[in-house]
């Protein structure tokens, strides 16, 4: 397809990409020159344009040679990314040519691995897998890898890929990840727990409870609420009465009522606390499985 405009064809293509690109397109340095000075068009540095909604740190990637990496790009392209945070992630590829974006004190975390940078796409996903793995803790890396299978984002050849390349202490999270992870409060709590020698089995289905997020031995239940996302708005239990906090909050008595009339006992936890007081939440459930003075024999990692 052809365009007479650049900020057509800059709609279709963008949001941000190369003179040469436009040019291939039909759209002569004539017409680009005249919608750059029209303000129909954002100039980001010599020979790269970008259309006027383009996302900020898109054109600040693309000042620097670059596109949006690791833990920010698994933010745009809806992983599960505990941390917050805004630093500057970038990639370059393997033979990217960095610039300096002209802003003072910008120290951008630089990623180089493998695969060729395209301005405007975001890297592979398992490029910024690999980089999560290597910028960011292994949880935070572990999240973001169930996040990519549950929503089939990674071929077999991409965790191969992966095997080759992350650091070697975050390699068996390979193995250990699941597809059909629901959230990453599920993740994190899986891993968390499996470190501690807690085998778990999860979104466990009870008759006459229904599905339940973990549930360790045969009898004690783990429920993270807000598990859906981790912003979730359960979180908030001042919330405000017009949601429906307060139906929530009896369904889920109701549940634990019912778990407790078949031998199940329930430990519920918000992501908050999941996230900001696992020291309490550890202790909570240890103390649970101490008082039983029955060790918990849910399915081993091996099992699944
Ligand atoms: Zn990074
Ligand atoms: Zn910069």
């Amino acid at each position: 397809m052809t365009f007479l405009l650049a900020s057509a064809a800059l709609v279709r293509i963008g949001p941000i990409v190369r003179a040469c690109d436009l040019r291939a397109r039909g759209v002569t340095s004539r017409e680009i020159s005249r919608a750059t000075s029209a303000g129909e068009i954002r100039r980001v540095r010599r020979g790269v344009y970008a259309s006027l909604d383009a996302d900020e740190s898109w054109i600040h990637a693309a000042q620097h040679g670059a596109v949006p990496s690791c833990v920010m790009a698994g933010r745009m392209m809806g992983l599960w990314i505990l941390q917050d945070g805004d630093d500057l992630h970038l990639w370059f590829g393997h033979a990217g040519n960095p610039r300096q974006c002209g802003r003072r004190s910008c120290d951008p975390h630089q990623h180089w691995d493998d695969g060729e940078v395209r301005l405007g796409d975001l890297p592979p996903v398992r490029n910024v897998l690999l980089q999560v793995a290597q910028c960011a803790d292994e949880e935070t890396f572990f999240c973001a890898l169930e996040s990519a299978l549950r929503k089939s984002m990674l071929h077999v050849g991409d965790i191969r890929w992966l095997a080759e390349r992350v650091p070697r202490p975050v390699r068996w999270l390979l193995g250990f990840a699941r597809t059909d992870a629901d959230s990453g409060l599920e993740s994190l709590i899986r891993l968390r727990l499996h470190k501690l020698g807690i085998s778990v089995c999860t979104q466990v289905q009870i008759d006459g409870v229904g599905e339940v997020d973990f549930v360790i031995g045969d009898w004690l239940i783990i429920e993270a609420d807000g598990k859906q996302n981790h912003d979730d708005d359960r979180d908030d239990e001042g919330g405000d009465a017009s949601q429906p906090w307060v139906s929530l909050r009896h369904k889920d008595l109701m549940r634990d009522a019912r778990a407790a009339a078949l031998g199940y006992e329930t430990l519920r936890f918000n992501y908050a606390m999941i996230v900001h007081h696992w020291a309490t939440v550890v202790a909570a459930i240890l103390a649970r499985i101490a008082a039983t003075r029955v060790a918990p024999v849910g399915r081993r990692v091996s099992d699944h």
